[in-house]
Parts: C-alpha cells; structure tokens; sequence
C-alpha cells in the first residue's frame, strides 16, 4: 500500500473511528508522512497504531494522542503554538499544519539537531526548533495562544501557564510516571484558569525544572544525600520486618508484584545464603499460587538445562556428557540452597497432568553466555539425531574455534590481533540454518529443537563476546546482558503468550542501570530492558543486600572458593543507612511507600556495594562500591544485616562421572547434583 493510503487507512480507523472530528486536524495528519520521522529501520511500522521509539531512549508518540493533544488546542490557523518535547518534530509537523508559527522546545540536544534538519528538508518552514528545558516555556516568544506538552511530568508546569494568552489552551500528561492524564488547562482571566481531564495516557517523562529530575544529571553531580541516621529512622517506620525466611509472610510483596509479567530477584553477593533462601521462598510462592511459568537464573543454558530435566521429572535426555556447573564459579548453583530449591520444585511438578494434579509444569533455565563448548556440543549432539548432513558440515564449521576450547577470550584476543580469522560468519551461518529448519526440525520434537537453537544463539553470541572483550565496557557487558534478555524473551514465548517468569540474577544486572554509573559509561541491564519492554506494571524489580557477615566468593577469578568476612558498610552507603535502622531483616516497598520521603531520600545517590564471584576486601571501596540512586533502581529492596555463606557441595570430580543414558535414567533423585 502506498504511503497515501496507508494515512486515509489511519485517518479513518485510528482518529475518525474513536471521535477526531476536526476537519482540519484531520486534514493535517492526511499531509504529514509519518514514515519521513521515523527510524529507517521501522518505517514499515509507520502507520501502527502505537508509539515508536526514536533515537535517545524516547519515542514518536501515537498519531491518536497526538489528534487528541492537538484538537483540544482548538486551532483556527491563525495562532502562535509552543510544543515541549520535539522529539522525532512529528507532532511539530502536524501544528505547522495547523498555526501560524509553531516554536518547539527539546531537551536532548542531539534530537533537536535531527528534528531542525528533517523539519527544514521536508520545508516545515513555519517551526522554529529551541533546545533546552521545555517546561520552563520558551519566553522569547510568548505569550502564546496553545501549548501542547508531548511528555508527562509531576504537575502543570507553572512556567507554561504563565507564557499562555489570556484564553489560550494548555494541554499537558500529568501524574506519575507509570500513568498520567491529558490535562487541559485554559487561561481565563490573568490569574484565573480552568482546568479539565481529558483522558488517561502514558508518556516518557518531562524532566526539567518544573519537572521530574534528571536522573543523569544527579548521578552525575549529586546532590549531598542527609545523614544516614535521619534516612535510617525513616527506613526504621516504613520498613516490613522479617522474622524467619521459611515462616515469612511474603503477602504483601506478592500483592505489589500484582501482574507484573517479569519478577526479577537480585543479590548483592554470588555466595550469601539469605539470598537464595528468601528468593527461593518468594519463588515458591508465585509458582504455586500466582501461575509463574519458569525460573530463569544467571547460569549457562546447557547446565541449567540439566537442571531443568531433573525438575520436570523428565527422563534425563541424550546430550554431550559433562558435570553441570562444575566450571568456575561452581558454588554459586552448586550449594545446598539451590539443591533445596530444586528439589521441591521436582515434587511441585510431580503433581503436574498425568501425576493427577495441578496442571502446569515448572521449567528451570539459564540465561548467561559463558557455555561456548558445552553449547556446540549441544547443538552438534541435536543435529546428529535429527540431520546427519547439517551435523558434518556444522561440526566443520564449529571446529575452527576448536583449539580455544581452554581459553575462549585467547581466540578474541587472536582474531583482534589479525593472528586468527573470526568464526563469526560461520557461527551465525549454523544458528541461521537451524532456524531455518525450525518446522522442519521442531515437528519432530519441539522442545528439544528449542533447546538446541537456544545452544546455537549461545554459541553464536559467545563468539561475539568473546571478541567484544577486548574492546573493554560497554560493549561486551551490553552483550551478554542483551543475550540474557533475549533468552528471557524467548522462554517468555515459548512458553505462551500469558506466561510469566521469574528471574535470579545479580543486582547488577536486574536493577535498573540507568539509575546507577553504568548507565554513564553507556551500560544497560536486564532490569532496563525489562522495563522498557514490559513497563513498570510489567516489571517488578527486587534488590537484595546485607551489611556484614560471611560471604563465599574467590579472591581473584578462577582461583579456589574461601569463605570470607564481610566488612562491614562504607559510611557513606546505603547499606550503613540501613544497617542502621536497627531492624535486622526487612522488605523495603520503594514504588509507592507509606511514607513517600523515604523515596525520596533513597534517590539521592549514595555509595552500594557488589559483591561478585571474587571479592576483594582489602580494596572494597575501589572494587565494590558504586553510585546509585537506589529508590530508581529497585521496587523494593530486601535487607538482612548480618548474613551468611552459602554451602558448597563437594567438587564435581570427587562424584561418579555417569556416562550413558541408561545409568542416567538409573540416577538417584538428586541428579545432576549428584548427592
Ligand atoms: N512530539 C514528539 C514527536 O512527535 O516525535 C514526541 C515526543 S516524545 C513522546 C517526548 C519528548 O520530550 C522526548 O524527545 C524528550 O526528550 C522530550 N522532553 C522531555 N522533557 C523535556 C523538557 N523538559 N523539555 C523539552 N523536551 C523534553
């Protein structure tokens, strides 16, 4: 379809259909090609009915809130428009259609350049592109007759109201950031305004001076955070105690959670039991009365799919022999939590149809990128069974990465050098095959097809990685989180389109990045994907943390697990505020709390600490803390001050290495922990 009839089709079923009825508004968006404001790549969706994103995080708004924004300001032609939020200049186009002179206002200086070029070569000549804090007006050019704000902020922005005509029309999304209303306020008199609701949307922020906070801007100059003492007695009121995990009534968390799609569990450490004991009870309780379809944990898909078997109660499949988890950091899958967890959900699945009870079965998977070997095993092992001739020449392909087996980055740092040529090609050539063949392949099994075009992404954005590693941050860290929420993506559509998941990853990598430094040296996370995919009703981030105790963890990479102490919080971190509120274990609501300055107190940036796999407590201020604003990164935190390791269970080798399928099938129940 042309583009022409692409916009009469638009006209009549997203504006005529739900009541725009201004001719001339109508008018204006039969003129305007929404394609020519659009990224390149999502042209072809021009005309959906839906926000786009554009270039810095933000979007094209929905033609229909447009029409709605724009017919409220009653236009005649005639008249002088300010809009705030440029944007892509979309809108602005539309105005141009409408007014006289439309002056438009951007606070990302980048869009601002692109809209004025794409405004000016389409011949847009009558809008005039400003950057800077829109909700402080334009004065130079006021009064105006309208105003239309095109992102939502806390309230009407005062600066606005005052640059509007007497009788001239503002409309503006107020409320918080989640949802907001289109609000129209009309200036009747000079100090005497109307204000209407005209319906609810759902904008990106205004952030300004009579805005939302740049959250940037405080990361990076940030305002002095009050004494930890005074933030402490506040937490001490608000916060929900925890007595013993087991007992815990994790009711009211379950209620925040509400329908979120995505629960994410962090921690603040790879090797604290607490963590896992209190994300294993709040997983319990989802799986068993709230429907959750899978758990999804920071460990490589291969082991994880071992695990998985062993859950269902599935007969162990045929696949490449190896030890799940027994490469570095064995301890943080195989400790007796995690055998508990396990198992319970084993007997949670017995009772899954055919066991007579409750209809739904329980996946266990791993999201992370690090099983390069183990996943071409995989794969070769799959296309064996199912096509010998693609095995032969995948296993051809595949063996040029053969002799890194030992040392995957060294083949990154080779093929960097000029001194190996990358398997990129090769890598992506199989996955692509593979998906190819899916009908094909997946008629006769589709769960095992699943898993092994799940092993060939692995291998394929491992190969990726590992070349990425030695361009340093962001881009290898921004590569495996998107691999990890990709996969998360594509266990949430495998499993259905109203299934749900619940992911254990650190909170490093669930809280949201751009609330913390990472996001200024161009890091994102799983927990800032999820939120843009899924929403804040969509997402429900849980942060974990602890002041002082044990902690199992090594003291450089690949060297052996110890049991280290703690030390205890940095004065100027959020762990000292909370360690002193005095209340040894709590849950702490952040989204909405009883008191909202607790939010606010927890925004102000402070120091946090991550405790990875190593742990380095002679230099614990350089190696483990980090600015974050933690009311931004988190829903809700949970906080146990003093805490403990997590036990290991003994190393792999010391077990019997069990070699075919029918020893696999005569396992004990404790497979593949093997107990
Ligand atoms: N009207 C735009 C279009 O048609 O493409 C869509 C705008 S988008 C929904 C909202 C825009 O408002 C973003 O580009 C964002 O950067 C901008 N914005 C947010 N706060 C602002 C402020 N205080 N001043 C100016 N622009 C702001």
């Amino acid at each position: 379809m042309i583009s022409e009839q692409k916009r009469d089709d638009m006209v009549t079923t997203q504006l005529e259909s739900r009541g725009i009825a201004d001719p001339r508004v109508l008018e204006a968006f039969q003129d305007v090609a929404r394609e020519d404001f659009v990224p390149e790549s999502l042209r072809e969706f021009a005309y959906k009915d839906s926000p786009l994103p554009i270039e810095n995080e933000q979007t094209i708004s929905q033609p229909y809130i447009v029409a709605l924004t724009v017919e409220a300001l009653s236009l005649r032609g005639h008249e002088r428009v300010l809009e705030v939020g440029t944007g892509s200049g979309y809108a602005a186009a539309i105005l141009s259609r409408l007014a006289a002179e439309v002056y438009t206002v951007e606070r990302i200086a980048s869009l601002a350049e692109s809209a004025t070029e794409r405004l000016g070569r389409l011949g847009y000549e009558n809008v005039h592109v400003h950057t800077g804090d829109g909700t402080l007006g334009w004065a130079e050019h006021a009064p105006y007759d309208a105003i239309a704000v095109a992102a939502g902020g806390p309230e009407v922005p005062e600066a606005l109201v005052s640059q509007l005509k007497l009788g001239g029309r503002l409309v503006v999304p107020v409320g918080p950031e989640t949802q907001q209303v289109l609000v129209r306020v009309t200036r009747t008199g000079t100090h005497d305004f109307h204000r209407e609701e005209l319906t609810s949307v759902r904008f990106v922020p205004l952030i300004g001076k009579q805005g939302w906070p740049d959250q940037q801007q405080i990361l990076r100059a940030p305002p002095k955070p009050s004494p930890s003492a005074s933030v402490a007695r506040l937490v001490r009121e608000v916060a929900e105690p925890i007595g013993d995990i087991d007992s815990d009534s994790v009711r009211p968390l379950l209620a925040r959670i509400g329908d979120a799609r995505v629960v994410l569990l962090g921690e603040a450490t790879h090797g604290t039991s607490e963590f896992y004991r209190m994300r294993a009870r709040i997983s319990r309780e989802l799986i068993e009365h709230h429907g959750f379809d899978f758990v999804a944990v920071e460990a490589d898909w291969p082991d994880a799919a071992r695990i998985d078997n062993y859950v269902l109660g599935d007969p162990i499949r045929q696949g490449p022999e190896f030890e799940p988890f027994s490469r570095f950091p064995s301890w943080m899958w195989r400790n007796t939590d995690v055998v508990e967890f396990t198992s319970w959900l084993r007997k949670f699945n017995a009772h899954a149809p055919g066991h007579g009870g409750h209809g739904r079965r329980v996946g266990f998977h791993g999201l992370d990128l690090y099983s390069l070997f183990t996943s071409i095993a995989a794969v070769l092992h799959y296309l064996d069974d199912v096509d010998s001739t693609a095995a032969r020449a995948a296993r051809n392909r595949y063996a040029a990465l053969t002799p890194w087996q030992r040392d995957p980055a060294e083949y990154g740092r080779a093929v960097l050098v000029g001194a190996y040529e990358s398997s990129e090609k090769a890598v992506v050539s199989i996955l692509r095959e593979l998906l190819e063949r899916r009908i094909e392949y997946a008629r006769k099994d589709g769960e095992r097809f699943f898993d092994a075009a799940q092993n060939a992404r692995v291998v394929a954005n491992a190969e990726r990685y590992y070349r990425a590693m030695y361009y340093g941050s962001p881009s290898s860290w921004n590569l495996r989180d998107s691999h990890m929420f990709d996969t998360l993506e594509a266990l949430l559509g495998f499993y259905g389109p109203d299934s749900r998941g619940i992911v254990w990853e650190h909170n490093s990598h669930v809280g949201n990045a751009l609330a913390t430094e990472m996001s200024l040296r161009g890091e994102h996370n799983v927990g800032q994907l999820c939120r843009a995919k899924y929403g804040d009703d969509g997402t429900y981030i849980v942060g974990f943390g602890t002041d002082h105790g044990t902690v199992a963890a090594a003291s450089d990479w690949e060297e052996p697990m110890q049991i280290f102490e703690v030390r205890p919080s940095h004065p100027e971190s959020y762990e000292r505020v909370f360690h002193e509120s005095g209340v040894a274990a709590f849950r702490l609501p952040l989204r909405a709390p009883k008191r909202a300055a607790v939010r606010d107190e927890l925004s102000a940036p402070r120091l946090e600490r991550a405790i990875g796999v190593v742990y380095r407590p002679d230099t614990e201020l350089l190696s483990h803390y980090f600015q974050a604003s933690l009311a931004q990164q988190f829903d809700e935190l949970i906080w146990f001050d003093r805490t403990t390791a997590v036990e290991p269970l003994a190393p792999a080798q010391d077990r019997r290495v069990v070699r075919t399928a029918t020893q696999r099938a005569e396992l004990p129940d404790t497979y593949p922990f093997g107990l």
